[in-house]
């Protein structure tokens, strides 16, 4: 990508993503997230597409392409399913630690099935005593006669319950001061003692399985260890920043178009004093500001992105497309439903979805406070 402008064949790209979507995604939204029905069915179909391994290398079974085309697709699924934009969005976090950390055998093992969307791929971080304490993990990795033994419970994973393979930080010792060393395990649904646990029921992103996860007494082998012993923070740390809040960011990007895309149909539609309400000025108002908010949503995410795919920082450039679009979106969402009186309230229109699925997308991937001290500290140090 030039600088702010999609290439031909990006577009190309968003063209028939936007024909699937049109044609598989958007005629059932409503009923997935009324039923809160993940459609797992759509993970083969969207492997044949490419979508699935959107980024992995074609050696591996994967589209060869980039953050950018990943971020395209997740804007166009999630202006129809932000649920299933999570769904995939959490896919591709599961894959990218094998694929940026993981052994040769590893990645000849895990990827081809996982860009095909035969296999499901989920990462097992957040615990019951809170998200965004990273750093203060319970669950734990005990190497016993050559084994690792890992127990700990996990909370709010997407996936949890349709994943086939399942990614964990543990703890597994401490540093010279005493702080905890973390290492990445890569987890087969059947492993004895991986389980599921409860099945949240969420508010919003309903469509996307959201749930516990348990080890006890899980043993693997050394081959189970993903980037080396003592490396599960960073692991887990860059692929949540570089690509858990890059998804989110597109998510929410997907809303927003969804907002102006909804605001002018109605708005054109609705004949209010013997015209179309887009004649008040006041609504014109909230079509230019969801406008507005998308573009500039749009702009910071796939600049992010496009800083990814060349290899160049972006862990705060992330942060700050995650915060600035997640916001947006919820309130994108709440103008659109002001836009549209007493129908903004009626379940047949989205706009009261878009609005649970962006407030939903505030603490997945890290909440909007976090974003900010991650920010805040870039641009003390001056980054
Ligand atoms: C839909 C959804 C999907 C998710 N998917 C996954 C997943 O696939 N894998 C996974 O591992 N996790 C997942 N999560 C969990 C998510 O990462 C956590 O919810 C998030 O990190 C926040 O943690 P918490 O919910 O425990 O809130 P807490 O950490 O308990 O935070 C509570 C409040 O305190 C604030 N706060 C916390 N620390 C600070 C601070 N230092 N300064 C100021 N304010 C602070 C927070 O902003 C928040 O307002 C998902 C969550 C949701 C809702």
């Amino acid at each position: 990508m030039e600088f702010f402008q999609f290439t031909e064949e990006q577009e190309m790209l968003r063209k028939a993503v936007r024909e699937f979507v049109e044609a598989e995604i958007a005629p059932h939204a409503a009923e997935w997230d009324e039923k809160d029905h993940c459609p797992v069915e759509l993970f083969p179909k969207m492997g044949e597409m490419g979508i699935t391994g959107i980024f992995v290398p074609e050696e591996y079974g994967g589209a060869g392409l980039g953050h950018v085309e990943r971020a395209i697709c997740l804007e166009e699924i999630s202006q129809y399913s932000a649920g299933l934009g999570i769904a995939l969005m959490t896919h591709h976090l599961g894959i990218a630690p094998i694929l940026y950390f993981g052994t040769e055998e590893q990645k000849q093992k895990y990827l081809p099935d996982l860009a095909a969307g035969k296999k499901i791929c989920g990462l097992s971080v957040t615990e019951p005593a809170g998200g965004s304490d990273f750093m203060g993990q319970k669950a734990s990795g005990e190497l016993k006669d050559g084994q690792w033994v890992i127990n700990g419970r996990k909370c709010f994973i997407t996936n949890a319950h349709v994943a086939d393979v399942d990614i964990w930080a543990v703890v597994t010792g401490q540093d010279e001061k005493g702080r905890a060393l973390m290492t990445a395990f890569i987890i087969d649904k059947d492993t004895p003692g991986h389980t599921t646990g409860r099945k949240e029921h969420k508010l919003g992103l309903r469509g996307s399985v959201t749930g516990d996860v348990n080890c006890v007494d899980v043993v693997l082998g050394e081959d189970a260890v993903l980037g080396g012993v003592g490396k599960g923070a960073k692991i887990a740390m860059s692929s949540i920043q570089e690509v858990g809040r890059a998804g989110m960011a597109a998510i929410a990007v997907g809303i927003l178009r969804g907002c102006v895309e909804e605001s002018v149909k109605f708005s054109s539609e609705r004949i209010l004093y013997g015209k179309p309400l887009n004649k008040l000025q006041a609504i014109q108002f909230i079509i230019a500001e969801n406008r507005v908010d998308y573009e500039a949503a749009q702009l910071l995410t796939y600049r992010a992105a496009s800083l990814k795919d060349v290899g160049k920082p972006c862990a705060t450039e992330f942060s700050v497309a995650k915060l600035f679009a997640t916001e947006a979106a919820i309130q994108a969402a709440k103008r659109t439903i002001d836009l549209m009186g007493g129908y903004g309230c009626i379940n047949e229109y989205p706009v009261g979805r878009f609005l649970r699925d962006a407030i939903a997308t505030i603490p997945a991937g890290g909440t909007s406070h976090v974003q900010k001290l991650i920010i805040a500290g870039s641009t003390i140090k001056g980054k």
